[in-house]
């Protein structure tokens, strides 16, 4: 097996890297505040075709044919530069994709070049007191009055909706119709007066979650995405999107190489921790991982090229919990090679999830985060389920809520 590029995508990549020689910015653009200069960058990346890419141009993207080879090119540059492309955030990462795939005309065109821009903020509003796991049990609802939705009922975990202009999620609009069948997806603006957030404390220190209360709030009738009762459709889309971001394995490797570099860099009874026996052992376990995940990836791609959808599910499916498993992994030995400075608390710069400030601080914040992944996006265990059953073909899980 010819695990290389060809010489074609070789040539690309480099094309990339000397693009991205342009991060970060000097000069007097150096001194522009850190969103602007994110953003100067990320416009430079549309119009050399390598942001966005295979988005078309009236909805704001570099309108390039679809190719998984180059998108797995930029995905993995980019990250290494740790210049501002595609982002992950659930905006461009969540709803962009979600609204080209089931989105109408007016709706794509409506927010998905602002989304894009970062001129419009979301937040994904699934969660509720009540449904986490079995997220078809959710009670929030909304009625459909004249031309307009009328939302009453809760969310929770809903990460940053403080900052968020607007909430993609899921509403019981059919409350004769069983569980899945009685979901619809809507957007609603987040900046009216039927509806609450409040923040929810973190361990880390952080505030991105929150909860969202509604109270008569109101939406559009046509800021419904799908059809009415087909929420659940278009959510399953949304939630591949964010496995598929959590799964991605460059973000496994940068942590991994930090880790290696932090024990290059710290001492264990006078030596380089690298040294160490036991160290040496856990890095070697811990790239194990990171290295699978990289070949889960490949195998990714090879089916999407092939247009093979379920071998595209299930490597996909692995690679999100080989790599919460391996976050876990990488931070808990950054916290152990930190010593007495593991007794720091997070700072505020450190705060955004899996933030890449290494710094003492930073590892600490990083190490408590790592748990959260594991749930969000869907908990292990529902994962090791779904791969059971719909990749192994295994008997079903006993469903204590189903009717
Ligand atoms: C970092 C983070 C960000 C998040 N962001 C958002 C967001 O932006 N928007 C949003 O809507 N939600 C968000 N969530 C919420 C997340 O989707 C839920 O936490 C998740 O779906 C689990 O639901 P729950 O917390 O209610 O746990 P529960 O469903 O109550 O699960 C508790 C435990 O029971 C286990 N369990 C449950 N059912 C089964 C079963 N059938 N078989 C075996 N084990 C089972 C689970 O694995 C878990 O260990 C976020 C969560 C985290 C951690």
């Amino acid at each position: 097996m010819d695990m290389n590029f060809s010489d074609a995508y070789v040539a690309y990549r480099k094309q990339l890297q000397e693009f991205l020689k342009g991060w970060p910015l000097t000069g007097d653009e150096a001194k522009l505040p850190k969103e602007e200069q994110e953003r100067i960058f990320r416009e430079r990346g549309i119009e050399a075709g390598y942001v966005y890419f295979e988005i078309p141009k009236e909805y704001g993207g570099a309108g390039q044919e679809p190719d998984v080879l180059k998108g797995a090119i930029i995905a993995e540059e980019y990250a290494r530069t740790g210049a501002p492309g595609n982002g992950i955030d659930q905006g461009p990462g969540l709803l962009a994709p979600t609204l080209l795939e089931f989105g109408s005309e007016e709706q794509k065109r409506k927010f998905v070049p602002p989304t894009l821009r970062r001129e419009v903020r979301w937040c994904q509003g699934y969660s509720e007191p009540g449904a986490g796991s079995d997220l078809a049990s959710l009670q929030c609802a909304a009625v459909l009055d004249g031309d307009e939705w009328v939302i009453n009922g809760q969310k929770i975990w809903t990460s940053n909706a403080m900052e968020a202009d607007y909430l993609f999620g899921l509403f019981r609009t059919e409350p004769d119709s069983p569980r899945h069948g009685g979901i619809s997806y809507l957007l609603v603006n987040l900046d009216q007066p039927g509806i609450e957030v409040r923040p929810l404390k973190q361990m880390t220190g952080g505030l991105d979650f929150n909860e969202v209360f509604f109270t008569d709030a109101r939406t559009p009738a046509d800021h419904i995405v799908g059809q009415r009762g087909e929420g659940w459709a278009v959510s399953r889309a949304t939630l591949k999107h964010e496995r598929n971001l959590i799964g991605n394995p460059n973000m496994m490797r940068e942590h991994f190489d930090a880790a290696v570099e932090l024990a290059r860099n710290t001492l264990r009874d006078g030596r380089p921790s690298i040294e160490d026996p036991i160290i040496r052992n856990r890095l070697a376990e811990i790239e194990g991982f990171v290295r699978t995940a990289e070949m889960s990836n490949l195998r990714q791609m090879t089916a999407a090229i092939r247009g093979e959808e379920m071998k595209v599910v299930l490597p996909m499916m692995m690679n999100k919990l080989y790599s919460t498993d391996a976050m876990q992994m990488i931070t808990s030995l950054a916290y152990d090679l930190l010593g007495a400075d593991g007794m720091l608390a997070p700072r505020e710069e450190d705060f955004a999830s899996y933030a890449r400030t290494h710094t003492p601080s930073g590892y600490v914040e990083q190490y408590i985060f790592s748990h959260g992944p594991a749930i969000a996006g869907g908990a292990t265990n529902i994962q090791l389920n779904i791969i059971g059953e719909r990749g192994l073909g295994l008997p079903r899980d006993l469903r204590s809520s189903a009717k």
